[in-house]
């Protein structure tokens, strides 16, 4: 398979040199020259398939003969290592729980593939490369667990100053070894201008072969579309099914829409964002208006800019009428998120964190449209890692899991740095 960049003002490349690049030089961002197709025998048998084997075969579509089958086997295993259930929380309104890995966010899918891909092809060429990451919160903490003692590579997350939790702050700052964070003063964007600006470089991006892990890195966009095709393997017989996207920078919602592209069956996306909603107002009226970001109680969804929105405009041919019948946009504000928190605990005893809040309101606003559909809400990270929003609305503590509970003992590790190319090239010259 090939990858072009959506600014069409490069070369296209292989898998390996896509996700080693992150960004194209043309900042534009890498897309697969066709979207791959799975055979309808593939959808009739999926509900008898592992999940294992449902991830290979979507895998194996986008990176072709690139990695030999045992490997991307073993690579697709070792990624998820964890469950990912779906529990139904009403009536036909079912918990896609993405949550059980070893940070406690989805985000480990993206991550731990990723990290695998690149060290799959650093050991067979043994070349060095520095990863960096711009993070709202769980992002960081996924790529650092994920990349943790790899060889060859080095980690640099970049995440913003008093704008994350706790408890995720712990998570990327208390890794060490070849995991490095620095504290930046300013918002979750500058992070990501500051990743961005130095992608741009090209003498620099050369000189430290600086890869990115953000979600415009296709191997993170990959494995986050396997997880859609379980969920039709475990609900396709109840009825048409809806999935509902709690979005900050549109890497879930963009990996949705992909496999829907390959042939899965999904009726509607639903894109529910919280205060930062720059993509249902582009739904809603055709302009796209990127905005610095507001925080918000669902902080990793705090993306006034999101990058993926090209790769959306990509899928529908640059169509807003296309794209505003494929994907509905809905944007909740935090006292609407946090009732819904309260609420749904009461009645079902089921806890959301308040991202997965945020995707159960669009779903819930779309099925009063559409009763008689089978609704799935993502739910992205484990209540406890939100602990400081959910406990007050609840008026309950929450049981920490023992991994979560881990990170809260060690001690912080941090530089901070302003948002400056400059400070950014001090931490590079001194690693
Ligand atoms: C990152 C994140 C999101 C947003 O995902 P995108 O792919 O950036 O849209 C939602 N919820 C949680 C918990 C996250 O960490």
């Amino acid at each position: 398979m090939k990858y072009y960049s959506t600014n069409k003002q490069v070369p296209e490349v292989s898998y390996e040199e896509a996700i080693f690049r992150g960004l194209p030089d043309d900042n534009g961002l890498y897309m697969p020259t066709t979207i791959p197709t799975l055979p309808a025998s593939f959808f009739e048998e999926i509900e008898d398939m592992k999940l294992h084997d449902i991830a290979y075969e979507v895998a194996s579509r986008f990176i072709g003969d690139e990695i030999p089958e045992r490997d991307l086997r073993k690579l697709v295993s070792d990624t998820l290592n964890f469950d990912l259930p779906i529990v139904e929380v009403e009536q036909n309104v079912y918990s896609l729980e993405l949550y059980h890995g070893p940070t406690c966010a989805f985000k480990d899918v993206g991550a731990r593939f990723l990290a695998r891909c690149l060290s799959y092809f650093s050991a067979q060429s043994d070349k060095k490369s520095t990863i960096l990451v711009a993070t709202s919160g769980d992002t960081g903490a996924a790529v650092g667990s994920g990349f943790l003692g790899v060889k060859n590579i080095n980690v640099i997350i970049l995440y913003p100053k008093g704008k994350i939790s706790k408890i995720q702050e712990q998570q990327l700052t208390t890794l060490g070894d070849n995991i490095q964070a620095l504290e930046v003063r300013g918002a979750f964007d500058d992070c990501q201008k500051m990743v961005k600006d130095a992608f741009l470089n090209l003498e620099l991006k050369a000189k430290y072969n600086l890869t990115s892990a953000n979600s415009i890195n296709m191997a993170r966009l990959i494995p986050q579309s396997f997880y859609y095709f379980w969920a039709y393997a475990m609900l396709k017989d109840l009825g048409d099914l809806v999935v509902s996207v709690p979005s900050g920078n549109f890497g879930n919602l963009t990996a949705g829409l992909l496999a829907q592209k390959m042939g899965l069956p999904i009726k509607q996306f639903i894109a529910s964002t919280n205060a930062n909603d720059v993509v249902p107002t582009y739904l809603k009226t055709g302009v796209f208006t990127p905005k610095p970001s507001t925080a918000t109680i669902s902080n990793a969804m705090d993306v006034g800019n999101p990058s993926n929105f090209y790769r959306m405009k990509e899928v529908f041919g640059s169509s807003w009428e296309d794209m505003k019948v494929g994907v509905i946009g809905y944007a909740y504000d935090d006292a609407q998120t946090a009732e819904t928190v309260r609420q749904v605990y009461q009645a079902t005893e089921y806890l959301l964190d308040p991202h997965g809040a945020v995707g159960y309101l669009g779903l819930k606003e779309y099925m009063k449209e559409h009763p008689k559909s089978v609704g799935v809400f993502l739910e992205t990270a484990h209540p406890a890692k939100f602990g400081d929003v959910v406990e007050p609305i609840i008026k309950q503590p929450i049981e920490m899991p023992e991994r979560l509970a881990e990170y809260a003992k060690r001690t912080k590790v941090a530089t901070e740095v302003d948002t400056t190319q400059e400070e950014l090239i001090k931490v590079l010259e001194k690693m």
